[in-house]
């Protein structure tokens, strides 16, 4: 038996070069990997970096669908099934929408694959494959079989799950609504493990927030210390006021945090359900906690809320500023299907398409529904402004030298490179058409 893994883009723009950066070696396919018996051979098509071969000579497809790939998973699976080949997905949209994500495939893998896998498999060997399988979300202990990424290029950094699911209820967040509010996680000597075999200098511990369980952050980063790598991963910014929690995990070889601020009104932080995090007044204090025990930052906002306006955008790319952090994110809200979210826009009548990413002509970069006090055209506008502007020469000249000594010198090196070709790449990456352009060779 033959399974073809497959991982989509989210589009491709005729004609024109696909953005190049940010292509990490995706987790989850050598988690499948691992779990598939030896005998059955197993090939990748990542859609992000290379063509489909849609002849090639398999028994069954697997597509892992996220929700801004779903209307490019589902043409794919069109042309596998036209030949006669099922197709099964799994992933983040599939558990969000497996009824929509069942009109396009013959078998759903819902939630966590470990415990369904293995079985799945046997039943496509018989010719019986189920309609659905639900797996628990629960203790998992696989090592990733990197042997699949052989031949492909991919960002030279290594990936290790530390943990699954975050314990909060921030309103728009996919990961909260599949792991119902909770935190999985992952055995520590399986980290470790994982950590002394990487192949890279630097390494992202994969963890939706790092942080979600303080005790336990303290005890990985103490096993972790003694392999003497260098790490980035995503947290909150609670997480500085847990001084010996900070201490350690810069000693444990911490260089880079993402956190997501979102917004700086506490009305938008209040109606996304994120004033857990810190008190308005100590953000600033916090920050600096972070810069000083030796951590970059990098900040995430997110704008479409009811207290948005123009000027929260300008605050925002000021205060990122202000602190110079390493690297930034400025993004339109985006209501993922049955999050909190989408619900509440949905009934306030305000999304502008219900099922935005199946739309025909919907484009990244787009809103998919209407802000309070702003257009939706001039909010996406701002967000490629404000991206535009921070990884302007001049502001990443000023931001670099202002950091110097915060993060390794190696790491302060990269900085360059990275946030002067995300300044460049903006433009190439907005109004990608969702879906589109099946067979258009990335450059
Ligand atoms: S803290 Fe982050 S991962 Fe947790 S629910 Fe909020 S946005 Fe999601």
């Amino acid at each position: 038996m033959k399974l073809t893994f497959i991982l989509p883009a989210i589009g491709k723009k005729p004609g024109q070069k696909y953005i190049g950066t940010w292509k990490m070696e995706p987790l989850t396919i050598a988690v499948l990997k691992a779990l598939t018996p030896p005998e059955i051979e197993t090939e990748l098509y990542d859609d992000r970096i290379e063509l489909i071969d849609y002849g090639t000579q398999t028994d069954l497809v697997c597509i892992t669908v996220e929700t801004y790939t779903a209307k490019r998973s589902y043409r794919i699976a069109e042309r596998f099934r036209q030949r006669g080949i099922p197709v099964v997905m799994g992933g983040y949209h599939v558990r969000l929408c497996p009824e929509e994500a069942e009109l396009y495939c013959d078998s759903v893998l819902l939630g966590n694959a470990e415990t369904i896998w293995v079985q799945m498999l046997r039943d496509a060997q018989n010719g019986c494959l189920q309609k659905r399988y639900t797996g628990e979300t629960a203790e998992y202990d696989v090592r990733p079989d990197r042997s699949i990424f052989a031949g492909k290029k991919y960002l030279p950094v290594s990936l290790v799950e530390t943990g699954r699911g975050c314990i909060h209820q921030c309103d728009f967040c996919s990961i909260s609504q599949f792991y119902c509010h909770r935190y999985y996680a992952r055995q520590h000597d399986l980290i470790v493990q994982d950590l002394r075999d990487t192949k890279y200098k630097y390494t992202f511990l994969v963890d939706d927030n790092l942080v979600a369980d303080h005790d336990n952050a303290l005890r990985l980063f103490e096993a972790i210390t003694p392999l003497g790598k260098k790490w980035a991963g995503q947290g909150t910014l609670s997480m500085a006021k847990n001084e010996k929690l900070l201490k350690a995990m810069k000693k444990s070889g911490c260089e880079v945090i993402l956190i997501g601020f979102e917004s700086l009104s506490k009305e938008n932080l209040k109606q996304m359900n994120k004033s857990f995090n810190y008190a308005l007044g100590e953000r600033d204090e916090l920050v600096k906690r972070v810069h000083d025990a030796g951590i970059g930052i990098y900040a995430t906002f997110v704008f479409g809320y009811d207290d948005d306006d123009e000027r929260t955008v300008e605050n925002a790319l000021e205060f990122a500023k202000k602190h110079n952090f390493y690297t930034a994110a400025f993004n339109h809200l985006l209501p993922f299907p049955n999050t909190p979210l989408y619900h509440r826009l949905r009934a306030e009548n305000r999304l502008i398409h219900d099922k935005w990413w199946l739309q025909e002509g919907y484009h990244y970069g787009e809103l998919a529904f209407h802000p309070k006090k702003i257009s939706a055209e001039k909010l996406s506008q701002l967000c490629r402004d404000a991206r535009k502007e921070f990884s302007a020469p001049k502001t990443v000249l000023s931001r670099g030298f202002a950091s110097l000594g915060r993060t390794s010198p190696l790491l302060w090196g990269l900085f360059w490179g990275m946030n002067l070709r995300i300044g460049g790449e903006v433009d190439q990456k907005m109004h990608i058409p969702i879906g589109e352009n099946l067979d258009e060779l990335p450059k």
